[in-house]
């Protein structure tokens, strides 16, 4: 984790500018801004102190819905928030029929549930107008060799990471921002969701419209009960099978759409471009664990 210099920084100013430059038809200006805060912010959050815990969550969450509403929110959007809100707080996940496709009008702010308004009933803008907000940038589709190429690498990785760490390091938990982890936890989560996309990949094979039953990844327990080794040898098996299944996906297998309790219709791409990230988001966490735990030797 690179050390920061947390120093005063408004997202609003760059907001300002960003529009400014968006309506005076300088983009690649709204381009370097937007990079520009992209890179403080995650720099900054990633160091910081977050909510934990769902209830922790649902209590931050608590605590911004008055300036929502004070700001104007629509009440529709701030209805979604408040019932997400009191699911976090039961301990439940946010599904798909209480966060429906959200469209904001770019051009004033309009907000739109499920579908896009033609034109925008408050400024007259084109229903392009109106942007889409995927529930993570894990959704947002990667061309399909890049999907198989990196796919195809964890296995490596995974093995690389272990080479050389004893029983003892790899059972030691380390706290950060997650919580507290251990490198066997770690994997053991990164085979388990191995195992789900595995299933997931064999019901967009088998039927046009899968049904994708949305699951919480703690609630799996492929990698219960084995050794790290076991789980990483595990884990390549598993891999190469699903590899060999998707090496003869067509087009349209890869475009179906399975529906998912959480996150609605998804295609198959979607999926593995999901799990492909959501992997190597995983990968800088072992990779602070490993040295954590080299550290700790010394
Ligand atoms: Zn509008």
């Amino acid at each position: 984790m690179s050390n920061t210099a947390v120093t005063h920084f408004d997202p609003h100013a760059v907001q300002r500018l960003k529009r400014a430059a968006t309506d005076q038809g300088h983009y690649n200006l709204a381009m370097l801004l937007t990079v520009a805060q992209t890179s403080i912010t995650t720099r900054q959050l990633s160091a910081e102190s977050l909510p934990r815990t769902d209830r922790e969550l649902a209590g931050g969450v608590a605590e911004l819905l008055p300036q929502l509403q004070a700001a104007g929110l629509d009440p529709e959007l701030l209805a979604l928030i408040d019932r997400a809100r009191v699911s976090l707080a039961e301990g439940k996940l946010i599904l798909y029929d209480d966060a429906p496709p959200l469209f904001v009008c770019r051009a004033c702010g309009q907000v739109a549930l499920r579908s896009k308004p033609d034109p925008c009933p408050c400024c007259g803008a084109g229903s392009l107008i109106f942007e889409a907000f995927p529930a993570s940038f894990y959704l947002e589709p990667l061309p399909v060799p890049v999907i198989l190429d990196q796919l195809a690498r964890t296995p490596d990785w995974l093995e690389a990471l272990i080479e050389g760490a004893s029983d003892a390091q790899i059972a030691q938990a380390i706290d950060g921002v997650e919580g507290a982890w251990s490198l066997g936890e770690a994997i053991g989560h990164v085979l388990d969701t191995q195992e789900l996309i595995a299933q997931r990949v064999a019901l967009f094979m088998q039927f046009e419209s899968p049904d994708l039953n949305a699951r919480a990844m703690w609630n799996e327990v492929a990698s219960a009960g084995l050794s790290v080794r076991e789980m990483t040898a595990q884990f390549r098996r598993s891999r190469a099978a699903m590899l060999a299944v998707l090496k003869d996906a067509t087009p349209d297998h890869w475009l179906r759409l399975g529906r998912h309790t959480e996150f609605g219709p998804v295609t198959l791409q979607q999926q593995c471009g999901y799990f492909a990230k959501h992997e190597q988001w995983h990968m800088a966490q072992m990779s602070r664990l490993r040295r954590a735990v080299d550290a700790g030797q010394e």
